[in-house]
């Protein structure tokens, strides 16, 4: 089981653990058994604009307990890179709001809002409340040379209800094309949240978990790291099939009842890839499923068999085989 062979989780927040401000189906109920076994629990956010306090109490709210040193924000990877780039005390221009404001404090930063203050950096992180006064600020502050840092590149937030909602990584873009200047990432897939997350909890055997293919997945590849991919957010099994190398998962699951149960291992023999009672393998354009018992397992032959090219499977090739399994 995952909870034996990994030291620590780190957990994506939406999508995984709640949706919105709604729990997710089995997530409560399994971190609280994988926590009981021994396993050490960490959620990591890109979302900037929420205090780790903050999301610690909608999570206790949840029936998930955490406290503020279990969440690790992309606010404090950014205010962790800026002090280590920056001397003690330096001023730091916030195009954001309070939480990120307290990363910096936290780590001995001065947090402004003026160019005429000159900063030594801009730190621009999500706020629903961001205005043009200050983003104008932010653009003269870069301008005069101030390093640029965003402490995440989504270009979407989700909503509640409808349509995703513009995120940090479309709202930084004004600064740089005002500027011509890009800024360094701190958020997910970019390294420095995952060290972040690395020193503050110390893990020896991460494991990254969530919902993304583009941030938490690609995240765990860029630092080194296994990966469980859920399918309570934003992703499905034909996207996980169909992805390229660099999105790829190492484990997949339906939710986190995935932590607490038995991946058994791949077996490939010439071109077959066999796990539980399922073999899959390439016949002509597509890949054909036979066998039968615990579906996942029958998932993860037939990924076996479509992550067997670095060039993406089609979606005509592993369709049919995925429809024939009834993931529930
Ligand atoms: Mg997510």
């Amino acid at each position: 089981m995952l909870i034996d062979a990994y030291d620590v989780a780190l957990l994506d927040l939406d999508g995984v653990v709640y949706r919105g401000r709604r729990p997710v189906e089995n997530a409560a109920d399994s971190l609280a058994k994988a926590r009981a076994q021994g396993m050490r629990l960490a959620y990591v956010t890109n979302n900037a604009s929420r205090t780790p306090s903050a999301v610690a109490g909608l999570l206790t709210s949840l029936g998930v307990p955490a406290t503020a040193e279990d969440v690790v924000t992309s606010a404090q990877a950014a205010a962790r890179l800026l002090a280590e780039r920056l001397p003690a005390g330096a001023r730091v221009l916030v195009v954001g709001d309070t939480a990120l404001r307290h990363a910096l404090y936290a780590q001995g930063l001065t947090p402004v809002s003026t160019a005429a203050e000159r900063p030594e950096a801009v730190v621009q992180g999500f706020s629903p409340n961001l205005g043009y006064g200050l983003i104008a600020e932010g653009a003269q502050a870069v301008r005069n040379g101030a390093l640029f840092v965003a402490s995440n590149g989504d270009f979407t937030v989700p909503a509640p209800s409808g349509p995703p909602k513009p995120g940090n990584g479309s709202l930084s873009q004004v600064i740089r094309y005002a500027t011509g200047v890009a800024p360094i990432v701190t958020g997910k897939p970019e390294t420095p949240l995952h060290r972040e997350s690395i020193l503050r909890t110390g893990a020896e055997r991460p494991l990254i978990v969530g919902d993304r293919l583009d941030t938490d997945i690609e995240g765990a590849h860029n630092g080194g790291a296994d990966s469980l991919l859920v399918f309570t957010g934003v992703s499905d099994p034909l996207m996980a099939l169909t992805a390229p190398p660099h999105h790829r998962p190492t484990y997949l699951a339906p939710d986190l009842t995935g932590l607490l149960v038995e991946h058994p291992p791949v077996e490939e023999r010439a071109g077959v890839h066999t796990c539980g009672g399922w073999s899959a393998a390439w016949d002509g354009p597509a890949v054909r499923l036979s066998g039968g018992g615990n579906p996942w397992h029958g998932l993860y032959a037939l990924a076996a068999a479509a992550w067997r090219d670095e060039a993406p499977a089609p979606r005509e090739a592993v369709e049919p085989a995925l429809a024939g399994l009834r993931l529930g």
